[in-house]
């Protein structure tokens, strides 16, 4: 995507809508190092989905553009945990069951829709659950009324081949599917996955979202 960073930001987001809407993938603009006024040029052009990692901007930004869905992304400690089930519109990274539970107990007046981040290189400094754990992770929080488990999410080991890390999501979603889960789960489970510098191999994979940051919003000039 290298040679679209010489456009302007609503020109770079163009670009990727077009690419992204050919293949009925949703677009989470991660602003996460955004300036305000990049976020603001993209709501006013019909952005709708926006993916944080630090739980009070989430906040503050939910708050300021409530017509948009801010979804958080990242590792979240216990203690920002009502931020979270507040404001977000998505939580893409439960990794284990007591954040998990942290959460529902601010959840209210909804379902707070989760994905289960896999680390699917079953890398030590990685975040999110391993493979073998998925099954496991997924019944716990799926019995949890105040969440609603909607899918899975990775990000792809640096120095790995893409495709195979995003392969390997996409066979945990079908183990899923398949087991003993088939019948507790309202709907086909998502895939999130796909970054910047990844997003056209996880198309070819199968993804429902892909997280793009640093491609729209940073450019060289
Ligand atoms: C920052 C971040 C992204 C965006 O990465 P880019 O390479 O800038 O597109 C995607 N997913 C997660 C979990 C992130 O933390």
């Amino acid at each position: 995507m290298a040679h679209t960073k010489s456009l302007e930001l609503l020109d770079r987001w163009r670009v990727l809508r077009c690419d992204l809407d050919a293949y009925g993938v949703r677009l989470l603009a991660v602003s996460k190092y955004a300036a305000e006024k990049d976020v603001v040029q993209l709501i006013e052009a019909g952005q709708q989905d926006f993916a944080e990692s630090r739980p009070q901007q989430l906040r503050d930004r939910a708050q300021h553009y409530p017509t948009v869905r801010w979804h958080m992304i990242g590792p979240l400690q216990k203690n920002k945990a009502k931020y979270i089930a507040r404001h977000a519109a998505m939580w893409h990274s439960v990794e284990n069951i007591d954040v998990a539970l942290a959460v529902a107990r601010h959840v209210t007046d909804r379902r707070l829709p989760v994905l289960l981040q896999v680390n699917v290189g079953r890398l030590a400094h990685q975040h999110g659950v391993r493979p073998e754990t998925v099954p496991e992770l997924a019944v716990a929080v799926n019995e949890i009324p105040e969440l609603q488990l909607v899918g899975l999410m990775c990000m792809a080991p640096r120095g790995c081949d893409a495709a195979d890390a995003f392969a390997c999501l996409r066979g945990l979603r079908e183990a899923l599917m398949n087991g003993s889960l088939c019948n507790a789960l309202p709907q086909k489970l998502a895939l999130c996955m796909g970054m910047s510098h990844d997003y056209q191999t996880a198309i070819s994979e199968g993804t429902n979202m892909v997280r793009i940051g640093s491609g729209l919003f940073d450019s060289i000039s």
